[in-house]
């Protein structure tokens, strides 16, 4: 029996984790962070909750006798991806990050594409409409355009500093194009904001059937090391290597 770990975060993560419960030679455990307060129910171990670092996580690696990582987590969440880059150089664990492709522009976008976030809150034109979906833990930096409105749209209520003008819409994807195309229309939605996470892209192609503009947060540079683009090529990934692994995990 060996032991996979996956650091859940993207949609894939749970896809993978169901693929691989069907498995008798493996045993999976998915971590994920917290954020979500009614995550979807996995089959297999699940534990919450940070590890503490680096550190934290090869410790863990040991402890539980962990014959593979997968990082399924968000490719926006780099702190976890670095210390799963870490731990599994502490504890020599094969390891890989399972990162879903880009967005990419097609004939018809209107797109912007920004570093980060408090540029792309610079970026938004005075007395815009943002349909705002970067994500709950990403606002602060639209806290001070007072200048704009925005529906702020996330998977949990957001709880930090807030735009003065906003409305807040608690929903969690995968949306359809023309649920999101009647989205942009009832808001009278001018910009879209959002960072370049991949995935459903129905939002953007709403946006791109209303010509509506688009302010994407270029993503930061993925983990080094083995990747997959897809959960086919993970499972690939682990049935080329989980019966070279020697019994002791190393
Ligand atoms: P982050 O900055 O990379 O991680 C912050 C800390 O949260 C990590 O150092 C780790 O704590 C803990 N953590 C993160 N993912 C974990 C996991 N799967 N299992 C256990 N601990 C985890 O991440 P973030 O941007 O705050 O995102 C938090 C979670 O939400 C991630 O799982 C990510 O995949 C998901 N998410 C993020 C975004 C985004 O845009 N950032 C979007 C959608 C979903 P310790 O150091 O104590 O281990």
């Amino acid at each position: 029996m060996r032991r996979v770990l996956i650091l859940g975060g993207i949609t894939e993560a749970a896809a993978l984790t169901r693929a691989l419960a069907t498995r008798p030679d493996l045993e999976v455990t998915t971590s994920l962070a917290g954020r979500t307060r009614a995550p979807a129910a996995l089959p297999g171990r699940v534990r919450t909750g940070g590890f503490g670092g680096a550190a934290g996580l090869a410790a863990y690696l040991v402890a539980e006798g962990i014959d593979a990582l997968i990082d399924a987590t968000h490719p926006f969440a780099t702190r976890i991806s670095a210390n799963a880059v870490e731990a599994c150089r502490l504890r020599p664990t094969p390891r890989l990050a399972l990162v879903r492709p880009p967005w990419e522009p097609q004939p018809g976008d209107r797109w912007t594409c920004v570093p980060d976030l408090p540029t792309a809150a610079a970026a938004i034109p005075s007395g815009a409409r943002v349909l705002l979906a970067t994500g709950r833990q990403d606002l602060g930096p639209f806290a001070n355009r007072a200048d704009a409105w925005f529906l702020i749209r996330s998977v949990e209520p957001p709880d930090g500093p807030l735009p003065p003008n906003h409305a807040v819409l608690t929903a969690r994807g995968p949306f359809r194009v023309e649920d999101e195309a009647a989205l942009l229309t009832t808001h009278r939605i001018t910009v879209l904001v959002a960072k370049n996470s991949g995935g459903n892209d129905a939002k953007l192609e709403a946006a791109r059937r209303l010509a509506i503009p688009v302010t994407l947060v270029s993503r930061p540079p993925p983990p080094p090391g083995d990747r997959a683009a897809t959960v086919a090529e993970a499972l690939a990934w682990l049935d080329a290597r989980i019966d070279n692994i020697p019994n002791d995990g190393a």
